[in-house]
């Protein structure tokens, strides 16, 4: 990985500059100056020890560490969603509905024009009390159609109005999942393209904010092209690598894409990742594909989840990926989601990643270190889903996000937040790894906690921790001591400088 990063980086920024009085986060907290020159850490010696070179930035003491990575997201889902009304703070679907009442009344100074559906984002339904009443949603609803999202978007709850423009007028509660839920997802039209771009390149900056210097896009579009068009446009804070969905798979061979492959004309920037199939469905909405039924959905069409992609298909979309040079990035929630998803891998011999890897067979969490297959989990959505977990996968949560359990038999982990489903901040991701706990509860099964150093080498391209002369500078600058910090200190580490192929994407220094 660390030569994929050389060759992305030698472009070059031309910027030399030294950061003075930098600590190493996890180091022996001695003063250092670092040199940086052409993109890369070009030395590192004991503070004042040097000539001092270029443009100099006086750290002052604070903390350096390789820039943070989000290993999986949904980039332009995540850009909307400030732009989205508020459902993450309802509990029922009553409260649900009072917030698209309030957000659609006339009086209400909403930014979208009536002809646009009403967008909300963020409801929770598995734990709901009560049912979801389509008549009820449309009396609420103000005339205009409405578009509710789930916060794990496997999930939407639309009005007649909104059932009757995507087809699904047969529906009776409106709620919409997998297929159905992500077809829907794409095609709502929200802004003008130009419009979304500059919400996109906003987020980019609240990114770099957080010390994040690169991205792994699982948005399900053409990749190539949007994040092409963003970079020209000037979009430089963030590296992309970006996923291929199946129905893309054609194109993308057709072209010649191979993972690792950094687009021409990117400033090295943007870069090919891997197919991404969907091939289970998620915890909340109770599809993920699981060994056992879920209580309560025995009488229903699909007890124990739904599998999206059968096997033999997966095995062939993954073999024709490995054929192209094109490594695998694999969703699978459920337990035997993950084992027919690992089978494959055996079979295919094609490298890559599950990603989520929620709830593991006792079984499989060896076979990531044997198969050289990544475990891309979202810590903090074992935050956000231990109570739905305790419900729905009663008495096996013990094989939920096993982080410790697949270090400890050698498999490697990459951390991300799967925003919008979890708020795009590795910071999060690290304190929930390392803490599985917050807001005061106690930990959720704590003996499954990883280190710091374990975390954020999770949260690093190439799994480092410290910064070496030689390294892409690519850098955090952090207020607060990591490995001396709290849950909560994690949480809101303050990051005070990102510097990515050497320049500044983000600085209050
Ligand atoms: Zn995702």
């Amino acid at each position: 990985m660390s030569e994929l990063r050389l060759r992305a980086a030698r472009p070059g920024s031309g910027i030399r500059r030294t950061l003075a009085e930098v600590r190493l986060a996890g180091g022996d907290g001695r003063p250092l100056d670092v040199v940086l020159e052409d993109g890369l850490v070009a030395d590192l010696r004991p503070a004042g020890t040097g000539p001092v070179e270029g443009e100099v930035t006086d750290a002052a003491g604070r903390w350096i560490l390789p820039g943070l990575w989000d290993f999986h997201v949904h980039f332009t889902q995540w850009a909307q969603t400030s732009r989205r009304f508020d459902l993450s703070g309802t509990r029922t679907a009553a409260e649900v509905l009072a917030a698209v009442d309030s957000h659609t009344a006339p009086t209400s100074d909403a930014p979208t024009g009536p002809d646009e559906p009403a967008v909300g984002f963020g409801f929770r339904n598995a734990l709901w009390p009560d049912a979801a009443d389509l008549a009820a949603f449309d009396r609420v609803s103000h005339g205009r159609a409405a578009i509710l999202i789930a916060a794990d978007l496997h999930c939407v709850w639309l009005n007649s109005a909104a059932l009757w423009r995507y087809g699904h007028s047969d529906s009776a509660t409106g709620i919409l999942r997998e297929e159905d839920a992500f077809a829907v997802l794409q095609s709502i039209d929200s802004a003008p393209e130009s419009v979304v771009d500059g919400w996109v390149r906003d987020a980019a900056d609240a990114a770099s904010a957080r010390g994040v210097v690169g991205i792994v896009d699982f948005e399900m579009a053409w990749n190539l092209e949007s994040w092409s068009r963003r970079i020209a446009a000037g979009a430089i804070a963030l590296r992309t690598r970006f996923g291929i969905y199946p129905q893309h798979l054609d194109r993308a061979i057709e072209e010649r894409l191979r993972s690792g492959q950094i687009l021409p004309h990117t400033h090295g920037l943007l870069e090919v990742g891997s197919l991404k199939v969907i091939t289970d469905g998620s915890l909340n909405t109770r599809t993920a594909y699981c060994v056992d039924e879920y209580p309560g959905l025995a009488a229903t069409e699909h007890p124990r989840g739904v599998l999206n992609v059968p096997p033999g298909e997966l095995v062939s979309l993954m073999s024709r990926a490995r054929d192209a040079g094109l490594e695998s990035a694999i969703h699978a929630i459920g337990d035997q989601a993950n084992t027919h998803v690992l089978d494959a891998f055996a079979a295919t011999g094609a490298r890559g990643s599950v990603e989520h890897a929620q709830l593991l067979s006792a079984d499989d969490i060896a076979r990531f270190a044997a198969l050289g297959v990544t475990a891309s989990v979202q810590p903090e959505h074992a935050m956000d889903d231990r109570d739905v977990a305790e419900r729905y996968w009663a008495g096996r949560t013990d094989r939920a996000f096993t982080l410790r359990s697949i270090l400890d038999a050698g498999g490697t982990l990459a951390l991300g937040s799967d925003a919008p489903v979890a708020p795009l901040d590795p910071w999060l991701a690290i304190s929930a790894a390392v803490a599985r706990s917050r807001d005061g509860r106690a930990p959720w099964h704590p003996e499954q906690s990883i280190s710091v150093a374990e975390a954020i080498a999770a949260s690093t391209r190439d799994g480092s921790t410290t910064v070496r002369a030689g390294q892409v500078a690519d850098l955090v600058l952090v207020d607060r001591d990591p490995y001396a910090a709290t849950a909560d200190e994690l949480r809101r580490m303050p990051v005070s400088a990102t510097i990515l192929n050497g320049r500044d994407t983000f600085t209050s220094l």
